[in-house]
């Protein structure tokens, strides 16, 4: 099985642990260099970008988790984590680090005050089996994509979406995967079975 890290600084751990396990890895926390050096992927979970990214300084883990990704390392972030990720954040603190992993740029809470949380259902590309059912939690979205990035997944212009319709809210950039919402809270650990994939198909 392969080990997969997830970053334990803050945020929903447990909940993508138990996600990975269901999709066949091994999770790992990750709060050390050292625990950086044994995984064969990395998961940022969903909570606060800004505060993971001072903390992410302190542990000493900003620059060897730029450099293993940079390297090849499979990631996966969930809402805070796409927001990591990401080249370029909009409406973040000046003091917020990003890891310049994906070449996206995202709004922080983009959805508005008046929809703090919202669920949906969304099609996935890559995910087989219908419809993935999408918990967001002051999520952001995904302004502009660079060339190498594959759009995943976008918010349904149903309507009611009003400046949230065709949104992006999940993509993928070789072994980077990255989604807006939460899947480690629905229970459906498909995003999460192509993410282990990804690892599994690492060089
Ligand atoms: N709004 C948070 C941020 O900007 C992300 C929220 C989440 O991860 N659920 O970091």
């Amino acid at each position: 099985r392969p080990v997969v890290g997830v970053l334990a600084l803050q945020g929903d751990v447990r909940e993508h642990a138990a996600m990975l396990e269901r999709a066949g890895a091994r999770a790992l926390p990750v709060r050390r260099p050292r625990e950086l050096s044994e995984v064969d992927g990395i998961v940022l979970p969903g909570g606060e970008s800004t505060t993971m990214s001072r903390l992410l300084d302190s542990f000493e883990l900003l620059e060897p988790l730029r450099e293993r990704i940079a390297d090849g390392l499979p990631a996966f972030g969930s809402c805070a984590g796409m927001i990591l990720l990401a080249k370029q954040a909009l409406d973040g603190r000046p003091d917020q680090h990003q890891l310049d992993a994906l070449d996206i740029v995202v709004r922080r809470n983009a959805f508005g005050r008046q929809v703090d949380s919202f669920e949906g259902d969304l099609e996935f590309t890559g995910v087989d089996g219908g419809p993935v059912h999408a918990v967001f939690i002051r999520a952001p979205w995904v302004e502009k994509t660079g060339d190498g990035v594959e759009v995943l997944a976008r918010i349904p212009d149903s309507g009611e979406a009003g400046a949230a319709a065709d949104r992006i809210v999940a993509v993928r950039q070789a072994a980077v995967l990255a989604t807006a919402f939460h899947p480690e809270l629905t229970g459906d650990e498909r995003v999460h079975r192509m993410f282990v994939r990804l690892v599994e198909d690492a060089p």
